[in-house]
């Protein structure tokens, strides 16, 4: 890469493997490619919010400095909990009786009644025996695929499940084979494949799909489980407190409440604060507590954040309108965009995809991405190279507290950029 770059002729993936004989050599090169892509004004990662995150929120423009007041459509707060009153005030009040950190691992001093508390009330509100906590949705994953399936194992997932579960399995050194989205044919055709004397075998779906919001068909995932003595295991993060009638999850969704073999997931999403959880049998939690790496050798989550996750699940259980909200404001944003001729996935939870392909090629979508931005509409936009240039979508993380007025204002502007970009033809007006 000689001279100056134009960071519109590379990707990311050419400075992951980039041999020189010295390692910050692609550091430098990375640097020119990004100033290039910040003065075309292509990244906006990273935007600074100043306050909650709320439907509404303060950003600080990447580029001009000052704060602009935004629809905020590009976080997984989908209840709004970061900041519901009773939440804070349970940190707050942890904060004050237990410190501000735990000071040690779990195994060490890090476990405090608090921890073991919200780990019961979690085991339960996801039907199963019992629950460890982790720092992170990520280390969870990571954590306890990798204890539980080894070299002589054989992981099957599908195509979309969240890179942590595939990191927790590249880490446990499993064989993996995927199968295509959602597919439970072609899964049975897997796992009749592996034959009778068949390796150790975990199944491994997100429950909500993060790009797409849709739902894996554990209704027909659990009993081919059975029938083939295969285990599973579910990411729940963006299920937990917005999937199924009392908001347990996909499991409760599709009527198999208690009959997944793990549940994993996080707090960091409906739940609003950060940390991540994995509930099972009491010998599946037992066993994950003493060989996931990421478990032992991690400073447990600060009290502050088993109070708000104790209060996060009260209120869950005890606002249900705040729920029904916001799947009230996904059905309301999805007709609407529908309508205009959008092309909307399938979801059934608070991300809401507009499918883009490669209908508008990775320079426009990042125009496309800037003009969003512009409008004062914050989302994400999922492209190549994150995905596949058929994949690239704008990812929508709609909230409760989205009012009519911010759901009319962000399909105006979806509608204008839409047609811009040649996404949509036709008139915006909003019946
Ligand atoms: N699983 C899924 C499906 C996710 O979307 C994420 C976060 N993006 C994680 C796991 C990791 O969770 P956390 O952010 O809490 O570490």
């Amino acid at each position: 890469m000689p001279g100056k770059v134009n960071s519109e002729e590379y990707d990311f993936t050419e400075f992951a493997e980039f041999p020189h004989s010295d390692i910050f050599e692609k550091t430098e090169r990375f640097w020119e490619f990004y100033e290039d892509a910040r003065s075309k004004k292509h990244v906006y990662y990273r935007r600074q919010v100043v306050g909650p995150c709320g439907a509404h929120a303060r950003v600080i423009d990447p580029y001009d400095g000052k704060i602009r007041e935004m629809v905020m459509l590009g976080s997984n707060n989908y209840l709004g909990l970061t900041y519901h009153p009773k939440v804070i005030e349970a940190a707050v009040a942890a904060t004050r009786k237990y410190g501000a950190g735990s000071g040690s691992v779990p195994h060490f001093a890090g476990t405090t009644d608090l921890h073991v508390e919200m780990e019961r009330v979690l085991a339960e509100f996801v039907g199963c025996e019992a629950c460890i906590s982790f720092a992170s949705g990520y280390s969870n994953m990571l954590g306890s695929v990798s204890s539980l399936v080894g070299k002589n194992d054989t992981i099957l997932s599908d195509m979309f499940s969240h890179a942590s579960l595939i990191d927790g399995c590249k880490l446990g050194g499993a064989t993996i084979k995927y199968y295509p989205h959602r597919d439970v044919r072609y899964l049975e055709h897997l796992l009749k494949k592996l034959g009778d004397d068949r390796p150790g075998t975990l199944i491994i779906t997100d429950g909500v799909f993060s790009m797409d919001g849709d739902l894996a068909p554990l209704d027909q995932i659990v009993p081919l489980a059975r029938k083939y003595g295969a285990r599973l295991m579910v990411d729940e993060a963006h299920a937990t407190g917005v999937v199924g009638a009392n908001g347990r999850g996909t499991p409760e969704h599709c009527g198999v409440l208690g009959e997944v073999d793990i549940v994993n997931g996080t707090f960091s999403k409906a739940l609003g604060t950060v940390g991540g959880f994995i509930a099972s049998s009491k010998e599946v939690v037992e066993f994950v507590l003493n060989f996931a790496r990421s478990y032992m050798f991690a400073t447990s989550l600060p009290p502050a954040v088993c109070g708000a996750v104790i209060e996060s699940i009260n209120v869950v259980r005890t606002e249900p309108e705040i729920r029904e909200n916001l799947h009230r404001n996904v059905r309301r944003i999805v007709a609407e965009l529908s309508r205009l001729g959008f092309e909307v996935g399938e979801t059934e939870s608070g991300i809401v995809p507009i499918l883009i392909g490669t209908k508008v090629d990775t320079g426009d979508l990042r125009e496309l991405g800037w003009r969003l931005h512009e409008r004062g509409i914050f989302t994400n936009l999922a492209i190549y190279p994150a995905v596949p240039p058929s994949l690239s979508r704008i990812r929508l993380g709609v909230m409760a507290d989205h009012s009519d007025e911010d759901i009319e204002k962000t399909v105006e502007v979806l509608a204008d950029v839409g047609r811009e970009f040649g996404l949509i033809s036709g008139s915006t007006a909003l019946e």
